[in-house]
């Protein structure tokens, strides 16, 4: 474990060095403005030191015996090799927060990054190569899920598979998880309803909710897309949130200021543009966006303007599905009734977000979300010490937090006889 942590903390200072580099190779790869890559690369940097600490400070356990003819310990040991799957939207920090615990755990990592973005992961493994992890504790394989990925977890010599990424693959690894019978955790989508409460401090709400979505230009599994404000507020609201998106400012992503960059891909940006025309097919009124820029310096690029709709039914696709893009959904609520039946209506259970005065009220609330992670006046905020991951189709177990090695780690206990004469039995 010294020396697992003591590589991991070397990375860490490398990470730290190169972290403009890194920062606008990641850029390059999928888009993202460099304010939001560099703070990837922080946060890779600030995974590796933490799981280095857990490395020196993680601990067997000794289970009293409730007797004195045995006692017992139990240890905690690797897995074998991991399979960590990441998707393209944050990738040195989605692949550190597997690599990481995985290599703290003792064991060896192979990382099949996303398609569209393997960039940062080649580099990352470079680090750790410099950083003097012996070799073949980490491999990169780039290459088409379906192929690459495929083949990796179904390979026989791997024994847990680590994946972040949309349900319908999650769905697909799992399955071939239990064909294995082996140990399977998913990160997948969401759909977070982010809640405005009628004392809710509105101008930090809209701040709030802005961020929440159209960071990242909303390509964040953690995105707040549906945004439920109550009736007394909404009028108010929905006019503070226009003047707000209003002076997004779109453009390249290695220009300063710039609050969005493009969609990851053409493909995503038509996508992104399907789902806004659904929303108009079942009634929707768009208030901001739903389209592309008409800037001519933007044209050749995949971007999308921020886009606000509503006037939708719950049941309308645009609420229901995710659209992993930079498209709010808005709806007015009556009541706290029907705001929790509104909120939980969904298959996804990732995120939340409440805004409001009274934290008694956002506390019981908070109680009756089903999500993996709720937000009361902020959003959007991370500690690698809290334990993240989703209620109902978006994930299974948990990344983060102390505990987040024992994903990566199967549990032994060990006898030891205490007895001073010889087994009865066979007298
Ligand atoms: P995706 O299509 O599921 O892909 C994710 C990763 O899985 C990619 O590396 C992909 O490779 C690979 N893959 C695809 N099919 C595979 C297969 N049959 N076997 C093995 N690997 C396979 O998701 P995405 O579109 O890249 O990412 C967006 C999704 O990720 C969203 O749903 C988002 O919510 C979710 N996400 C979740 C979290 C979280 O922590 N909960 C964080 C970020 C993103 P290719 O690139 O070659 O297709």
């Amino acid at each position: 474990p010294h020396e697992r942590a003591a590589v991991l903390h070397r990375v860490a200072e490398l990470i730290a060095a190169r972290r403009e580099d890194l920062a606008r190779l990641q850029t390059r790869d999928n888009g993202k403005p460099l304010a939001e890559t560099r703070a990837l690369v922080d946060s890779a940097a600030g995974t590796a030191r933490y799981f280095a600490s857990v490395c020196e400070t993680f601990e067997g356990e000794m289970p009293t015996p409730r007797s004195r003819d045995f006692t017992t310990f139990s240890t905690y040991e690797p897995v074998g090799v991991v399979a960590a799957i990441t998707p393209w939207n944050s990738p040195i920090a989605s692949e550190m927060q597997k690599i990481a615990p995985a290599l703290a755990g003792g064991n060896a990592v192979l990382v099949k990054p996303a398609d569209a973005t393997p960039m940062a992961a080649l580099a990352l493994a470079k680090l750790f190569e410099e950083a003097g992890l012996p070799a073949g504790l980490l491999s990169v394989l780039p290459g088409r899920g379906s192929v690459v990925g495929e083949a990796m977890v179904r390979h026989p010599l791997v024994r847990k598979i680590s994946f972040t990424g949309g349900t319908s693959t999650g769905r697909r690894l799992a399955a071939i998880a239990a064909d294995k019978l082996i140990p399977v955790s998913l990160e997948l989508g969401g759909k977070s309803p982010t809640i405005v409460l009628d004392d809710a401090d509105l101008e930090r709400a809209v701040q709030g909710v802005v961020y929440g979505i159209f960071s990242s230009a909303g390509q964040a599994c953690i995105a707040g897309s549906r945004l439920l404000v109550h009736r007394s507020l909404y009028d108010a609201f929905l006019k503070r949130l226009d003047e707000v998106v209003d002076r997004l400012r779109l453009g390249h992503p290695e220009h300063d200021g710039v609050h969005m960059g493009p969609l990851v891909s053409m493909a995503h940006r038509d996508s992104v543009a399907a789902y806004v025309a659904s929303a108009v097919e079942e009634g929707g009124r768009i208030r901001r966006g739903g389209r592309a820029p008409s800037d001519p310096a933007l044209a050749a690029g995949s971007y999308f303007l921020p886009t606000v709709i509503e006037g939708l039914s719950p049941d309308a696709r645009a609420c229901r599905e995710e659209i992993f893009g930079p498209v709010l959904v808005a709806m007015p609520f009556e009541d706290e009734t029907e705001l929790l039946a509104q909120a939980n209506d969904s298959v996804y259970g990732l995120a939340a977000g409440i805004w409001t005065r009274d934290y008694r009220r956002a506390w019981h609330l908070a109680s009756r979300l089903e999500a993996g992670t709720i937000w009361v006046n902020t959003y959007k905020k991370f500690a690698i010490s809290a334990p993240f991951g989703g209620f109902k189709e978006s994930g299974l177990g948990r990344e983060k937090g102390r505990q987040g090695v024992l994903a990566y780690m199967q549990q032994k206990s060990i006898y030891l006889g205490m007895e001073q004469q010889a087994m009865e039995w066979s007298r």
